[in-house]
């Protein structure tokens, strides 16, 4: 049986997108069998696999407000293991559709529930709010993972989060556990992000995941790209950092050890011959 983890902090620019892509590329190159489901109207996780927001015919929307067949709306990705369903721009209306629905909190978790068998693992990319879309994501979900930027203010919202957590659990999914938080774009070059990190460390301890992703130009880059930093840059800090995320949360999980898929030679060609590929080590 599958395990469904929203990616969620109603914080904007945390972090959340660039963790369900990589984290999800990563668990798929480790063997699992993984959908992405990309709650936010913004689309990013759908562009950031490569997917051209404009092109998308269908989304998740019409899963969620029209009752249409999810399994009609999974779309494969360049990752052999990672399907995605995408987001469009008419989930913006969904958070207002949703309202009068009834069941409103549990649409996606009535739709998941179909495929859950099927993965290991479905990923969700949350919008930034706690509004019904997200709402709908812990209800569906079996844990959540909360990014943390390692930065100013970095702890402001969360307790606003938790009580949503805990609300969600009390009212709709008794079950929902934190998987974890993820400290984000941490700088090791400035004294502000080792603070950050050991005072969240020490607000939440164990739920806290050893990796810290760091503060990587090529992470940035690659939805540039629509690739996850398996496939821009395999070889920077970003993309180690995910790598060790995805066999973080598989080890918590039980899962044994596993090398990475091999990424296709015909994936990977062609990519690297953009202008800004070759320089820096920034990572
Ligand atoms: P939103 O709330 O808008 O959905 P988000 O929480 O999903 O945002 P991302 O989109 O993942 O956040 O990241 C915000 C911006 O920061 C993006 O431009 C992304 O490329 C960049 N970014 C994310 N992680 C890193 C990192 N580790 N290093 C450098 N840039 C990063
Ligand atoms: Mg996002």
């Amino acid at each position: 049986m599958g395990q469904i983890v929203a990616c969620a902090n109603q914080k904007g620019g945390v972090g959340k997108t660039t963790t369900v892509v990589n984290l999800s590329t990563y668990l798929a190159l480790a063997g699992d069998a993984v959908l992405v489901v990309d709650l936010d109207p913004q689309g990013n996780a759908t562009s950031g696999f490569g997917l051209d927001r404009d092109q998308i015919q269908h989304s998740v929307y019409e899963a969620i407000i029209e009752d249409r067949n999810v399994t009609d709306l999974i779309v494969t990705t360049a990752i052999p293991g990672l399907t995605l369903v995408p987001s469009s721009i008419s989930l913006a209306g969904a958070e207002v559709e949703l309202a009068p629905l009834p069941q409103r909190e549990r649409r996606l978790a009535r739709i998941l529930t179909e495929l859950v068998a099927a993965y290991d693992y479905i990923v969700l990319d949350c919008p930034p709010s706690l509004g019904l879309l997200t709402v709908n994501a812990l209800t569906a979900a079996d844990a959540v993972i909360i990014p943390i930027q390692c930065e100013y203010y970095a702890l402001e919202g969360l307790s606003q989060l938790i009580a949503t957590i805990n609300l969600v659990r009390n009212h709709l999914n008794p079950n929902l556990a934190i998987k974890g938080v993820v400290l984000t774009m941490f700088d090791p070059r400035t004294n502000l992000s080792a603070e950050v990190a050991a005072e969240v460390r020490k607000h939440l301890g164990a739920t806290v995941f050893e990796t810290v992703i760091p503060r990587s130009v090529r992470l940035s880059e690659a939805p540039s790209y629509g690739l996850p930093i398996a496939l821009y840059r395999a070889d920077s800090k970003g993309a180690e950092a995910y790598a060790a995320l995805a066999a973080e949360m598989r080890s918590r999980d039980g899962r044994a050890v596993s090398v990475l898929r091999p990424i296709a030679a015909e994936l990977v060609s062609g990519i690297n011959d953009h202008p800004g590929a070759a320089d820096g080590t920034l990572g």
